[in-house]
Parts: C-alpha cells; structure tokens; sequence
C-alpha cells in the first residue's frame, strides 16, 4: 500500500512539527488515519519516539516518515521543509506543532531562555509557514497551514512571559497570512489547546492537588488529551473547512469560558 484510498484526507501529504511525542504524534496519527502520508518531525535529541511513531502509524496501514530537525535553528527549518518535499513528493498540511514551556519566573528569566521560546515557538512558525506558503502557491493546488498556539495566547499564564506572547504571535500570524493566501486557497488557522495533559505538563498533573484544582475548572471536568486537539486539526486540514480561514479554534474544555 503507498497511501491510504478512503478517510477524509486520502492521498494528502503532511507535515507536523514536533511529532514524535504529545500532541504532535496525536496529530500526526491522526492526519495519517484520514490517509495523509505524514512527515514526523522531532529535535533530534532521541530518534527512538519518532522512530515509533511511524511503526504505529505503519502498523495501521499508514505512511510516516521521521525527520530529525531542530526547528529552533533556521538551517533545520530550511532542512526540514526541503527533505519533506523530497519525501512527501510536496505539502498539502503543515501543522506547526513542535514548542517549549520552561516555566521561569519574569524577574529573572534570562534573555538566552527567552530567545530560544521565541526561535521555536514563534520563529519557527513564520519559517516553516512561509517556506510551505511558497511551495503551496508554486504548486496552484491550495493548502493548509496550522499552528497550535494555546489558551496562553488569550488569558497569559503564570512563569510564561517568554512563552504565552510566542503563542499570541503564531495565533496572530495564522490571522495575518489568511489574507495574501486565501486567494491561493491556502487557509491559515490556529488552534488554542486549554489543559492538555503531556510530556509538557505530566509533571503538573501528577500533583493530585494541582490535578484537581484544575479538574475542578474545567467545565467538562477532565484534562484535554492529545486526541481532542487532534480533532480539530483534523477539521482545519479537511475539505469541510475549505472556508475556515483566520479562524482560531478553542479546545479547552470550556476553561476560557469558566474563567471569563
Ligand atoms: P511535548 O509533550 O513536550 O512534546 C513536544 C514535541 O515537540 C516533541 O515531539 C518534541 O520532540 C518536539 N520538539 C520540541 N522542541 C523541538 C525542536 N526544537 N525541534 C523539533 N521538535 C521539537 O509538548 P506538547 O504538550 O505536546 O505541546 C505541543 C504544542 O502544544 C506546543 O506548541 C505547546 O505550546 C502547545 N500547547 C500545549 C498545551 C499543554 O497543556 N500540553 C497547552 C496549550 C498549547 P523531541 O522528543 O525531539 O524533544
């Protein structure tokens, strides 16, 4: 099999930063299960979660592909976006996942911790969306660009002054792009995941007191799982939300409503 014939994105192709693990790998199974053939992109670190991310999504009867690239380094963003052509034959979906939360304090946060959320949360975003944008429109087939942003960018978030604006930023790029590319048919969005339990945030909820201190406000009284953000990229990235542009979708459990 090279690539899935039924699901609602058979015979797409797709890039999704930071996939090996969390929300990422949530993502890119699930781009795979509608039938994208998917790029899973990590940093390099440990190729073993990536590595078995594609084994899942090959087990299914998927089409994966892992691509070491630490998306912090404009070189590995170039790298990145090139050798997914190269393997993808071109992009259809790019989901610009991949981003770091070290909780600091404002007082002291050091300047070098503060350039590095900004160069792969933010920069990154604005690299790897103009570099696909470029590609999409050379091609005259349409697009779609997705960036995960986060309730942060709405609400801010306590020991997140270097991360919450990073996450304003790529919701407002998404916005910004929408208009030169809707007439290439390209759609830009963002999704803002509330309390999502990950490798980003396992040691929060592993606290029962901060676990039920956040259970206790969110409306529908759970954590957010990787799967329910995978959902509504899956909605952006399909054919139903060919006139979704601009948009920002909240999936957060009804967090942001409660506290507002
Ligand atoms: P996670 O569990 O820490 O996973 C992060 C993923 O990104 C991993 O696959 C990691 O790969 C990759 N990554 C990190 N730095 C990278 C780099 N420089 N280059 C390439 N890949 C890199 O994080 P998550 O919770 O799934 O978060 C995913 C996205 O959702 C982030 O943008 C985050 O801001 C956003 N978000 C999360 C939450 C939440 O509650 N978890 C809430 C709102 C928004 P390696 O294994 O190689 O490190």
């Amino acid at each position: 099999m090279t690539e899935r014939s039924f699901g609602r994105l058979a015979g797409r192709t797709a890039l999704v930063t930071g996939s090996s693990r969390g929300i990422g790998r949530s993502i890119a199974i699930g781009l795979a299960r509608e039938g994208a053939t998917v790029v899973v992109n990590h940093s390099g670190r440990d190729a073993t979660p990536a590595d078995s991310a594609v084994a899942e999504i090959e087990a299914a009867g998927g089409r994966a592909f892992a691509i070491a690239a630490d998306i912090g380094e404009v070189e590995d963003c170039h790298r990145l976006v090139a050798e997914s052509i190269q393997v993808l034959g071109h992009i259809d979906i790019v989901v610009n996942n991949a981003g770091i939360c070290p909780a600091h304090e404002f007082l002291d946060l050091p300047l070098d911790l503060w350039q590095r959320v900004q160069d792969v949360n933010y920069r990154a975003t604005f690299i790897v969306s103009q570099l696909c944008a470029q590609a999409m429109v050379e091609r005259g087939e349409g697009g779609r660009i997705i960036a995960i942003s986060s309730i942060s960018a709405v609400m801010g978030g306590s020991m997140q002054a270097h991360y919450a604006p990073t996450k304003a930023a790529v919701a407002s790029l998404m916005q910004s792009i929408s208009i030169p590319l809707g007439r290439y048919g390209i759609t830009c969005n963002s999704v803002l995941p509330g309390a999502i339990e990950s490798d980003l945030t396992k040691e929060g909820w592993a606290d029962p007191v901060i676990r039920a201190t956040n259970e206790a406000r969110i409306p529908i009284g759970r954590a957010g799982t990787g799967d329910d953000v995978m959902g509504a990229v899956v909605y952006l990235a399909s054919d139903e939300a060919s006139y979704v542009t601009g948009s920002t979708i909240l999936v957060d459990g009804g967090l942001y409503a409660f506290l507002h």
